[in-house]
């Protein structure tokens, strides 16, 4: 072992008085650069006792390494991606984008104190869900509203409402799981109901459900399919028909609809979903959808119903421990006030936007970034398709506008390559060719999106 090496190793204090680790300090953390460089300096002192030649420039090592490690601890872990996968409502890039609208709200209701649970007009306490009850009802024509953390809350608090120590009757077609933690009968048992399974995985009758009604019902549950089709030698029976079953019983009807559109979208391509509007209409007693689905705003589970039924809800105490905070209620109303008017809806809250876009805009943004390629033989515009995602239209894809790339050192390590940048650009794979989907990319990040597939194909 070398002594000497030893004694040469810096001291602590030294190292941190010397101008590069001062500056670093002051640009981060004091306290965690000097952990990090007794920590170096450990190492380098380990190396020497186990015989290890020292470094020549050891000074010059640990500051690489105690910035790489001090200025990670700095950056954001959650932070903004391009999403060029075309999958509108990606769950695991933050689902919706919320409308422009959202960020000064939520800057005023953020930064300053407000009436999220004081009534200005009386000078007595309020209820947070007041401030989106009337604009739902209005777009819904529910007779009540409320707002929960998401629609896996709402379904288990309107079951543990409705139908706790009861039984809640569901077809067999409809035991849903969806993104593997939202099951229907495991949200069952959390609630406290029991789940009493009726007719066959293909056909239920209304006989079916008729035949299980007893004192102990607690309810009728419907569940949309939402991401997935039961197609063929198949039947279902229309909630209209089981409100009137429930009515005669005075049993409530529930339903779970899942991604809760306020808008027909089949002008634009896709299949028939029925609107939240349509279902109250048919008088079902409870309804809930998410918010961050095809409506396009926050996380939410939005709960709309009859006055009795939603009462009975609102006075639930496991609504404290679901309740939404006021950044949600913010950007919810934001989001809500543009559907006022559809057609502005279609424009600005961008889920929409994206959806109901002309094939040519994509194309036009397509080609805007071709342009700016550097080795255009590599990347070509080409038709492909987008998917609604989110667990909504598991059939229904829209027509699209890509960029496909042929990388030269294999589509993974291209992928990998975008995926590194910053902003990190999240594309697709598909038989050794790389796919950035147009229709999910936004106009701000057009040239992000070129310099990325520049900078990745040169190295
Ligand atoms: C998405 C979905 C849920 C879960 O909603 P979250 O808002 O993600 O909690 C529940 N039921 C159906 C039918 C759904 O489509």
């Amino acid at each position: 072992m070398d002594k000497s090496a030893l004694r040469n190793l810096p001291k602590v204090d030294d190292v941190m008085n010397h101008s590069a680790f001062k500056a670093l300090a002051q640009r981060t953390s004091k306290a965690m650069v000097l952990s990090e460089v007794k920590k170096g300096i450990q190492t380098q002192r380990e190396r020497i006792l186990k015989g290890e030649p020292p470094l020549e420039d050891i000074l010059g090592f640990l500051y690489q390494e105690v910035e790489k490690i001090t200025m990670q601890a700095m950056s954001y872990a959650l932070r903004p991606v391009i999403n060029a996968t075309g999958i509108i409502i990606h769950t695991n890039l933050g689902r919706s984008v919320l409308v422009e609208e959202a960020g000064e709200v939520l800057d005023s209701v953020n930064f300053q104190y407000s009436n999220l649970e004081f009534d200005l007009d009386t000078g007595k306490r309020g209820l947070r869900y007041s401030h989106v009850e009337d604009i739902l009802m209005r777009l819904t024509g529910a007779e009540g509203a409320l707002v929960v953390n998401n629609n896996a809350a709402a379904v288990m608090l309107i079951l543990s409402t409705v139908a706790r120590d009861q039984e809640v009757l569901v077809s067999r077609g409809e035991l849903v799981e969806i993104g593997g933690s939202f099951r229907v009968p495991e949200v069952m048992a959390m609630s406290g109901a029991t789940l009493v399974e009726v007719g066959t995985t293909n056909k239920t009758h209304l006989k079916d459900y008729a035949r299980e009604i007893n004192p102990k019902t607690g309810a009728i549950l419907k569940v949309h399919t939402s991401n997935y089709r039961v197609m063929g030698f198949t039947q279902s029976v229309p909630v209209e028909e089981l409100v009137a079953l429930g009515e005669t019983h005075d049993i409530p009807v529930i339903e779970d609809l899942g991604s809760g559109t306020l808008l027909d979208l089949t002008p634009y391509g896709l299949s028939r979903e029925p609107t939240v509007q349509e279902q109250v209409a048919k008088g079902v007693d409870l309804i809930s959808f998410s918010g961050d689905k095809l409506l396009g705003g926050p996380q939410a589970g939005i709960i709309v119903g009859t006055r009795r039924y939603i009462d009975r809800v609102k006075s639930n105490q496991l609504l404290r421990a679901l309740r939404v905070d006021k950044m949600t209620i913010a950007a919810l109303e934001a989001t809500l006030r543009q559907y006022i008017d559809m057609e502005k809806a279609k424009k600005k809250v961008p889920t929409l936007r994206m959806i109901t876009m002309p094939l040519e805009e994509i194309k036009a943004r397509a080609l805007r970034i071709h342009e700016k390629i550097l080795l255009g033989d590599r990347v070509a515009v080409v038709e492909d398709t987008s998917q609604i995602g989110g667990g909504t239209y598991p059939l229904d894809t829209l027509p699209t506008w890509a960029l496909e790339v042929t990388p030269l050192k294999g589509a993974q390590s291209f992928a990998d390559g975008l995926r590194g940048l910053q902003p990190p650009i999240i594309a697709r794979i598909r038989e050794d060719k790389v796919y950035l989907d147009c229709r999910t990319i936004f106009d701000q990040d057009i040239d992000a999106v070129a310099r990325g597939i520049n900078h990745v194909l040169e190295v």
